[in-house]
């Protein structure tokens, strides 16, 4: 069990950040150098200085941090996106570069590198991805030749290039994932090493505000105590370890991204009068460009804080949870930001407006940490085990206990929730008697309907927490227990709609012969019945959602 920092402690971070944001780093300021394409090293040097010491959340107390929890983690994390993704990559790398360390570093790797980060707040990199290495980071190249002396390994010699690093330029240390004859292994490479070098800045489509920079490593020395853990071989482990917590800080930044477009564009639907009345007013408006995407964000959310919860609970690595939330989160985060883009019209086309940088900077998070591809194939993977280990029954029986909760809180969305469970596990079952994973798009597919089952799952829990009045202490409270169920429903409904849907086009559409009585397997009647009321809540959560951005703004005006 990891409590982290405690609730005052959580809160004072996020708000000494956005106080730092509201001083240093006004809109125009970004757009400026957005369109400078220049990465504000003194800027992030003093957010990871004694002034605002950010990254001290995130690393443990015994070297000098704060010991934030996941919890901790994705909250600040979103915090740091919702003022800019450029920025924020910066400390993501950091915490990546010092990430293999903290796994598998020995204890005194630990205290010579990590207590670096939070005492002398030093930039670090990660290098693991190559040119020919992205997705698939066995295929690396770059090697580690051992050198030895009086009988054993003293030293390593590091050889190859390292592509899109995050800090690579302004780094102090960089850990780099090199071959070793034991297997891929990190070593922590200090960047004024003779031999290592990096590119110019690449000119990226956003987060122009992070250094983004190409490594070469032409024979360089490190001494053999900068293998961490001392062991070759344990390279892909290390990094396979922190997946489940390094992609809920990614998703945090899908979701802080895509709320900072879709505030700005419910703010300005307020003041934008069109056709006799206020955008937010307007039904065609609000339910194609606002309601959808806030839903998706919360989805997105609710898996985010069950997968911190159940991490910090100490559940494993949970590897495919942090897939779903990353997964959910970054694909409704820049779905938002360009549906924040058309809600401005002419305007958010334009440099001038944040919502056309925060859409390019959030497209980042469907790309790095690993793809969205890559995070179906996972989620696909991972649960395909528990689909055959449970014979068919894991989402049957998902949906049965919310079946359970919905006979508790009738009006949270667990019942079009549960509909979509189990028509996900008839899809499944199907796919297995047709041996249809065969085939990479159904595999692909399968992961993203697998997400959606189990983020409309989380909101609905999350829901009906919120009734109960037991939300996490640290948990957001952007939207109100209402509003909360009101946006549950909705996403269920989708959820339960796109199963039935998909499943049709995955199973007719590969051919399979078997398809029997596919509607009542999938319940299409139950899915369509479960559509009744939907434009009702979508009309009560864009109020909802306007009145808050009201109040939003009378608090700023008062204060
Ligand atoms: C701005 C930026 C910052 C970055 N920062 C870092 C960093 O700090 N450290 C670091 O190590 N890396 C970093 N990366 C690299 C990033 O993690 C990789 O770009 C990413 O993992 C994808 O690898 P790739 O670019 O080689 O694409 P590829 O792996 O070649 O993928 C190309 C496309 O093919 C798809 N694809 C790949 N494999 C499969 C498959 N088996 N089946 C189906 N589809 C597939 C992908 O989803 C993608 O759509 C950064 C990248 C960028 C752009």
């Amino acid at each position: 069990m990891t409590s982290g920092l405690d609730v005052e402690a959580l809160h004072f971070s996020l708000e000494s950040m956005g106080e730092f944001a509201r001083r240093e780093l006004p809109d125009s300021l970004l757009i400026e150098l957005d369109e400078r394409d220049e990465f504000p090293e003194a800027i992030v040097r003093r957010m990871c200085g004694e002034e605002l010491g950010i990254q001290l959340v995130f690393v443990p107390d015994e070297y000098g941090g704060m010991g934030g929890n996941a919890f901790d983690v994705y909250r600040v994390c979103e915090g740091m996106a919702a003022i800019d993704i450029g920025l924020a990559t910066s400390v993501l790398a950091t915490i990546l570069g010092s990430d293999p360390i903290s796994v598998g570093g020995t204890p005194e790797q630990k205290r010579r590198f990590v207590s670096r980060v939070a005492e002398e707040g030093i930039l670090m990199a990660y290098g693991a991805t190559e040119p020919e290495a992205g997705s698939d980071l066995a295929a690396l190249k770059t090697t580690a030749k051992p050198v030895s002396g009086n009988g054993h390994v003293v030293g390593y010699r590091l050889s190859g290039a390292k592509q899109w690093i995050s800090n690579g330029g302004v780094a102090e240390l960089t850990s780099v994932l090199a071959l070793a004859p034991g297997g891929p292994s990190w070593f922590v490479v200090d960047n004024r090493t003779d031999g290592f070098t990096h590119g110019e800045p690449e000119d990226k489509h956003g987060i122009r505000l992070s250094n983004t920079a190409a490594l070469f490593l032409d024979d360089v020395y490190v001494e053999a105590d900068r293998l961490v853990g001392g062991v070759e071989g344990q390279g892909l482990v290390q990094a396979q370890e922190v997946f489940g917590y390094t992609r809920l800080m990614v998703a945090a930044f899908g979701l802080g991204g895509g709320w900072a477009a879709l505030d700005r564009a419910i703010a300005y639907s307020r003041e934008r009068v069109q056709a006799g009345g206020p955008l937010c007013e307007k039904q065609g408006f609000t339910h194609k460009l606002i309601v959808p995407h806030a839903v998706r964000l919360e989805a997105a959310r609710a898996a985010i804080e069950e997968t911190a919860e159940r991490l910090d609970g100490g559940a494993g690595p949970l590897n495919v949870e942090g897939a779903v939330a990353k997964y959910l989160a970054t694909e409704a985060g820049d779905e938002a930001a360009d549906a924040a883009i058309q809600a401005h019209g002419g305007y958010g086309y334009t440099h001038e407006y944040m919502v056309e940088k925060i859409k390019r900077d959030v497209r980042i998070t469907r790309i790095y940490e690993g793809t969205s591809e890559i995070m179906e194939m996972t989620i696909a993977r991972g649960r395909w085990q528990e689909h055959l280990k449970s014979h068919g029954n894991h989402y049957h029986a998902e949906a049965r206990e919310l079946e359970s909760l919905h006979a508790e809180r009738p009006a949270v969305g667990a019942d079009a929730a549960a509909i979509a469970a189990h028509a996900l596990a008839e899809l499944m079952e199907s796919c297995r008697a047709g041996r249809l994973t065969r085939l990479q798009h159904v595999l692909l597919r399968l992961g993203a309907l697998i997400a959606k089952v189990e983020g409309a799952g989380a909101l609905a829990r999350r829901a009906a927490r919120a009734q109960a009045g037991e939300l996490a202490p640290k948990a957001d409270r952007r939207l109100d227990a209402p509003a909360l169920a009101t946006a549950s429903r909705i996403n269920a409904r989708e959820a339960a709609l796109t199963l039935a849907t998909e499943s049709v086009r995955l199973l007719a559409g590969s051919n399979h012969a078997e398809l029997g009585d596919l509607d009542a397997r999938l319940g299409t009647r139950a899915v369509n019945a479960a559509q009744a009321g939907l434009i009702a809540d979508m009309d009560s959560l864009a109020q909802a959602l306007c009145r808050q951005a009201q109040l939003r703004a009378t608090t700023r005006g008062s204060g």
